[in-house]
């Protein structure tokens, strides 16, 4: 699998790797943020992070997901309880972002991420461009970064 050899090069440090949802443990389906219970989980990914979460006990997963109003948190947590349950509750990151409100979600995420007080190493998986970009340019807690390709084969 590419990302266990990935990570392998970090080392024996504690990791903490941060999914995104949408586009990248979940099929995106261009429009719809609702209906969250009938989205198509990407099972090769999905299982590759089983994997890893059962065979390194230095690395941890989180969610880190932005949803637009409660139902859609509600409805991520339930897709994760049924999809990804190994990643519990209290490592989900499902945070709200206003339509009407002015901060685009590449800044929601950046200033979560550089919020993080640790010393473990962060990992950010992300489909989007636009918060990998964010994220690269205003790096508070040296992420490495990832395109959610890299949780393929
Ligand atoms: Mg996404």
């Amino acid at each position: 699998m590419f990302l266990d050899k990935e990570l392998k090069k970090i080392g024996k440090k504690n990791i903490r790797v941060y999914l995104d949802m949408d586009g990248t443990i979940v099929h995106y389906e261009v429009g719809n943020a609702d209906n969250y219970d009938i989205k198509r989980p990407l099972l090769n990914r999905i299982n590759n992070v089983k994997k890893i979460i059962s065979e390194y006990d230095n690395i941890s997963f989180y969610i880190l997901s932005i949803g637009h109003e409660q139902k859609h948190i509600d409805q991520k947590n339930k897709w994760l309880d049924k999809y990804l349950p190994e990643i519990p509750k209290e490592n989900r990151a499902i945070l709200i972002r206003n339509i009407r409100g002015n901060k685009p979600s590449p800044e929601i995420k950046r200033d979560f991420i550089n919020s993080i007080k640790t010393d473990d190493i962060i990992v950010l998986i992300d489909d989007d461009p636009r918060i990998i970009d964010a994220v690269r340019k205003n790096n508070k807690n040296n992420v490495i970064l990832y395109k959610d390709s890299v949780l393929s084969d």
